[in-house]
């Protein structure tokens, strides 16, 4: 689904990513794994049109993507979450996930409430999605809350929540367990599992938590300064000399 060949992203004469070449599978919940700093948020960055690359190409599906705004990805079903939640902290829990943009308008709520006129068909399905997807990751009884009330582990939910709101194909996950309970962890775990094998979403995930990875991703890929180091299962690479060696220091 995602090809990526020998991306390379310099801040000026430091090498983020520095030549990466890897492949997402259709259908697959890929994970990316590696020590801090080994440029993993950045190839996401690069790969969903937040930084352009120094030089290499993405393409999905066989089209060349290398370089498209994150809109434009975005109305190719590419989306991506952040390391830090971007929710909208003084909107409603199903509010944020009303602003994402309808495919077919390309308005979001706030221009409705603002008089550029959403329908208000179109407006009355938005609120059965949010609903919908609210009872999807089992917290419709969180959907009058203030979204910066939320804990950090809800916040995720809540990024993955409006993934869910239009119809995605890939969506990267940065981190998506970094500060969440064990608990809410699982619960995010299987909405990943449920959307993947239910609605047929391929996922790539940056995760730190070992446990979490072995039991979700297949294959896994393994990033070390700014280059792709390993990839195959999650038991395989565990025990491969060359990511024990990144791990434990060089
Ligand atoms: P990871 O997500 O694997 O921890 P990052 O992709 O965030 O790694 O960062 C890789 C390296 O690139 C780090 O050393 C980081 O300091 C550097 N880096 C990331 N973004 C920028 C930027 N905008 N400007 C300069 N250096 C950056
Ligand atoms: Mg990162």
């Amino acid at each position: 689904m995602i090809r990526v060949e020998n991306l390379h992203k310099h801040f000026g004469g430091f090498h983020a990513v520095d030549g990466a070449s890897l492949d997402i599978a259709k259908g697959s919940i890929t994970g990316l794994i590696g020590p801090n700093g080994a440029g993993k948020s950045t190839l996401f960055n690069v790969i969903a049109g937040v930084h352009k690359p120094t030089s290499g190409r993405v393409t999905m599906a066989g089209e060349d993507i290398t370089g498209l705004k994150p809109h434009e990805l975005f109305h190719k079903g590419l989306l991506r979450t952040f390391q830090i939640a971007h929710e909208f902290p003084t909107m409603t829990v199903r509010e944020n996930l009303m602003m994402v943009p309808s495919g077919q308008s390309g308005e979001t709520l706030w221009n409705a409430w603002f008089g550029r006129g959403r329908i208000a068909e179109e407006e009355a399905a938005l609120l059965k999605k949010a609903d919908e997807v609210l009872d999807f990751l089992t917290i419709s009884h969180l959907k009058d809350e203030r979204a910066g009330n939320l804990s950090g582990g809800q916040k995720k939910l809540l990024e993955l929540g409006r993934t869910m709101m239009v119809e995605a194909k890939i969506v990267f996950l940065d981190e998506v367990g970094a500060g969440v309970n064990r608990t809410l962890l699982n619960t995010i775990g299987d909405a990943i599992v449920r959307l993947n094998k239910e609605r047929g979403y391929t996922f790539c995930v940056i995760e730190h938590d070992m446990d979490f990875i072995g039991r979700l991703c297949d294959p896994v890929i393994v990033m070390a300064e700014g280059k792709v180091l390993a990839e195959g299962s999650p038991a395989t690479i565990m025990q491969n000399e060359a990511v024990i060696e990144a791990y434990l220091g060089r």
